[in-house]
């Protein structure tokens, strides 16, 4: 995508203009804060590449930080996984990694100012009494009966939770803020609960843990985040964050500025959604070639450039939208159209046996391997009298317009021989075997020598020198028609996302492939070696993305 020399600012950078040029901060600081509970996907690729960005941009810092503050959902590999997705992703964090439970000792210290500022209360309700006792949203909430609980006794009683003195449930400590708040999050809200659970980083250390709406923006605070860059749903939690900074002295606190998440038509993204189908077997792993995990997508081949591409083109927006995953396969395709060569693959192969072509005999014929990029050079391919060719490149019977081959049709074999198709051989239940054709030596080129046309242009491999290889064809894992979710909340799954075609063939110059490696199977799309699965003598390719679109870039 052609980048414009004046790039207008979104509304995220006009406020931090705004903020630099009244002197509220006098730098940028940005954070990603993953919680460490399942995989990346496209969404948080669009918060890493916005939060670096703007680092980025006003020279200013951005820090990985995980968001570690409830024991019971989060795992290492889930730390492992995101570090390599962010880094992947270009957004470099280096030496500033961290981990909110890294600051479980300052938290402590500041719930412990709030009970001596008279701001916060241990609370014996339970949490069904809690709930009830919050009031609706057209009704206020009533006071607990243990919110006037003198300072020393909360002090003693907070200590009591700490150390152990509590099970599970029994007490926890709130902010005490307004009970009648229009916004119910400002209702006395729980700030710290006894869980007696282990931590994946502190162990056995903690048996109270910080309640979210508190950690979050006091770990921004601690880091002296200067703009905390969040999606819609945390705005209504914007004032108690505001509160909570302020209450425990910082001042100015981070700036929370929220933005939409970006969703995608038809596709499964929520972390809740994908770990399902891991954990239900549907899918091969977080990995998976078909999730839109970053880790799914490097699998099948997508490149940091394509979904920073993507990305850019989605925007950055106030208003929740969603977009179609056509323009995440433009962007693929945009990336990939000048980088990689163009070479034969037959993925569902059947032989083409050239019946004038003398036994024996060999030649190399050169091929370029990207018209439009010169700098790939070129190669040969070997033509042979035994050849093979899609399946649904011959029909004997083919319709109106069918221009490829049938009894008696001339192709040209694309960059080699025209060839006229003679007839086919039949198993005994009359499926095509082998298709018969002859050549005309004096169209080598892979034109007319007498000016003569032909209308159809198919791919081919040598039979005897091509390599096989195992070609996976994905689509989407959700049922189109019938939309993501049943009325059960379940998924629609489409029983053809994966398609593995067994027998492919490729050109010999495909040689060994590297995991990783992509290119384009001429007039099929773009492939990418299967890093779990390929092995040197048995190479898999994931279809990253076909050639046709019916995308049409937005004006
Ligand atoms: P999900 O619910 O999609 O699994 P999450 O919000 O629970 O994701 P977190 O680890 O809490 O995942 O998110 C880390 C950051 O990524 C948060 O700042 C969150 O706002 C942002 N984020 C999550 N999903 C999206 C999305 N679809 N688009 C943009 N940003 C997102
Ligand atoms: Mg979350």
């Amino acid at each position: 995508m052609e980048v414009s020399e004046t790039k207008t600012k979104n509304f995220i950078e006009q406020e931090i203009d705004k903020d630099l040029a009244e002197g509220v901060y006098d730098h940028v600081a940005t954070r990603f804060p993953p919680e460490p509970n399942g995989y990346l996907h496209i969404g948080h690729a669009k918060s890493i590449l916005l939060n670096f960005g703007i680092a980025k941009e006003y020279d200013g810092r951005f820090n990985l930080r995980f968001d570690d503050t409830n024991p019971t959902k989060e795992k290492e590999e889930f730390v492992e996984s995101i570090k390599e997705d962010v880094k992947w992703l270009g957004a470099q964090f280096e030496d500033r990694l961290f981990f909110a439970s890294d600051y479980f000792d300052q938290m402590y210290d500041c719930a412990v100012k709030l009970i001596k500022d008279g701001k916060a209360y241990v609370c014996e309700l339970t949490a069904d009494q809690i709930r009830e006792m919050r009031g609706t949203l057209t009704s206020p909430g009533t006071n607990s009966p243990y919110r006037n609980r003198s300072i020393d006794e909360n002090l003693a009683l907070f200590e009591k939770m700490k150390s152990g003195g509590f099970a599970d449930g029994a007490a926890v400590l709130r902010a005490k803020i307004d009970m009648a708040s229009p916004n119910m999050n400002m209702r006395d809200p729980v700030i710290y609960r006894v869980a007696h659970m282990n931590h994946h980083r502190q162990g056995e250390r903690w048996c109270i843990y910080p309640m979210y709406d508190f950690a979050h923006p006091l770990e921004d605070a601690f880091e002296g985040i200067t703009h905390s860059i969040c999606t819609l749903e945390f705005e209504d939690h914007r004032p108690l964050y505001d509160w909570v900074v302020k209450a425990c002295g910082f001042d100015p606190g981070p700036r929370q500025i929220e933005f939409a998440k970006l969703y995608l038509t038809n596709i499964v993204t929520g972390k809740r959604y994908i770990k399902k189908l891991v954990e239900d077997g549907i899918v091969d792993g977080w990995d998976d070639p078909r999730l839109v995990s970053i880790a799914g997508l490097r699998r099948r081949g997508f490149t940091p450039d394509s979904i920073r591409m993507f990305v850019d083109m989605c925007g950055v927006s106030k208003s929740n939208s969603s977009t179609d995953y056509a323009m995440l396969e433009y962007c693929i395709r945009e990336d990939l159209k000048m980088k990689k060569k163009r070479m034969m693959a037959v993925i569902d192969p059947i032989k083409l046996v050239i019946d004038n072509y003398p036994e024996g005999q060999t030649e190399e014929l050169p091929i370029v391997n990207n018209k439009e990029n010169e700098a790939l050079g070129s190669r040969t391919v070997t033509f042979a009298k035994e050849l093979y060719i899609e399946r649904e490149d011959f029909m004997e019977e083919p319709p109106k317009k069918y221009r490829r081959l049938y009894p008696g049709n001339e192709v040209r074999l694309m960059n080699a021989y025209f060839v006229t198709c003679t007839g086919c051989e039949k198993d005994a239940d009359g499926n095509v075997t082998v298709v018969h054709a002859t050549y005309d030596p004096q169209t080598r080129s892979g034109s007319g020598f007498d000016g003569r046309k032909v209308k159809g242009t198919i791919h081919w491999v040598p039979a005897k020198e091509s390599i096989p290889a195992v070609v996976r064809l994905y689509e989407n894992i959700i049922d189109e028609e019938k939309g993501v979710y049943n009325e059960d909340g379940s998924l629609n799954l489409n029983p053809h996302s994966l398609v593995e075609m067994k027998n492919a063939r490729l050109e010999p110059a495909f040689g060994e492939v590297q995991a990783y490696d992509s290119f384009q199977f001429v007039r099929q799309g773009y492939f990418c070696v299967d890093a779990k699965d390929s092995k040197p003598d048995k190479p898999v390719f994931n279809r990253i993305v076909s050639l046709k679109s019916s995308f049409k870039l937005p004006k």
